[in-house]
């Protein structure tokens, strides 16, 4: 499904493991929109940035400056033209601030924010079971979304790997910093086109009430 010739900026919002990395990369494909996630990018330069390794291994906030400024780099790019979905961007109100001088910067419209709601225990379970490709990125969950290909990839046979921060101790902090964090941001955003659904169901229930909020009538006429 494209929407041609229409930008739009989608915020998904949520505690980890509310399901943004998949939902996200599912609107992607739909709506013909790219993902900006801050995790991934973030991921990748602890590859070669020990620092920013052991930030992401504590599961604690990266600098706001360092990480607005690569979320800038790709908004000033090519994402200007096409809209984009951002998946762990912005964390806090500094970040959704920068956001907003940057859209009206650019002459891009108001972000759509879409905030998934699961409650801690199921976090929890769904974080301790979750493996990712370290290759392509794609996410599989050992109870609910298991590999066809067991211990691999489905998409590439890569061999899965646990993410340094889903263990239980650095889930529980990076659950509290969500707490902390999160009513403020929301406050931030509520009055705009601020939606809060439930996350707790089938991805696929969730992705259809997603569509429908981001391609509704509402999303259209802002
Ligand atoms: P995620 O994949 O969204 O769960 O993010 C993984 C980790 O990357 C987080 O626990 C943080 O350490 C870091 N991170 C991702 N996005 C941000 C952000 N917007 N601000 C600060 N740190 C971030």
């Amino acid at each position: 499904m494209s929407h041609e010739g229409r930008q739009q900026i989608v915020i998904l919002l949520g505690a980890p493991g509310t399901g943004k990395g998949t939902q996200s990369a599912w609107l992607s494909r739909e709506l013909e929109i790219p993902t900006v996630s801050t995790g991934e990018m973030l991921r990748a330069i602890a590859q070669h940035d020990p620092e920013i390794k052991r930030l992401l291994a504590a599961g604690s906030l990266v600098s706001d400056a360092m990480v607005c400024r690569a979320v800038e780099a790709k908004l000033r790019g090519e994402l200007s033209e096409t809209g984009v979905i951002l998946d762990g961007f912005p964390r806090t109100v500094a970040q959704a601030e920068f956001l907003d001088h940057l859209l009206d910067e650019l002459g891009l419209p108001r972000p759509l924010v879409v905030h998934l709601l699961v409650k801690r225990d199921a976090l929890l379970a769904r974080l301790t079971a979750r493996r990712q490709c370290p290759k392509c990125s794609t996410v599989y969950n050992l109870q609910t979304r298991p590999s066809r290909a067991g211990a691999c990839c489905e998409l590439d046979g890569e061999r899965l790997v646990q993410r340094d921060d889903d263990t239980e101790t650095v889930i529980l902090r990076r659950y509290e910093d969500y707490r902390r964090i999160v009513t403020p941001l929301v406050n931030f955003y509520k009055g705009e086109q601020y939606y809060a659904i439930n996350g707790d169901r089938d991805p696929r229930l969730v992705s259809s009430e997603l569509l429908d909020i981001i391609a509704g009538p509402s999303a259209l006429a802002a």
